[in-house]
């Protein structure tokens, strides 16, 4: 039996761990499969080289 199921994706930001950079870039992250929170490895333009994003919530 299907209920209602609720949309457990959450669109969030990522923010640079280092410098605070925030992309703009949304990523969905299933918030039953993924609790913990997310963090990449990703090329930030402030600090000129890869850093550890961190999850981070959006506004609109
Ligand atoms: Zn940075």
């Amino acid at each position: 039996m299907a209920k209602g199921k609720t949309d457990s994706r959450t669109a969030i930001g990522l923010k640079c761990s280092k410098c605070g950079n925030m992309t703009r870039r949304h990523t969905e992250k299933n918030t039953k499969n993924t609790t913990d929170k997310l963090e990449l490895n990703k090329y930030c333009p402030k600090c000129k080289s890869v850093q550890v994003f961190k999850e981070t919530k959006i506004g609109k």
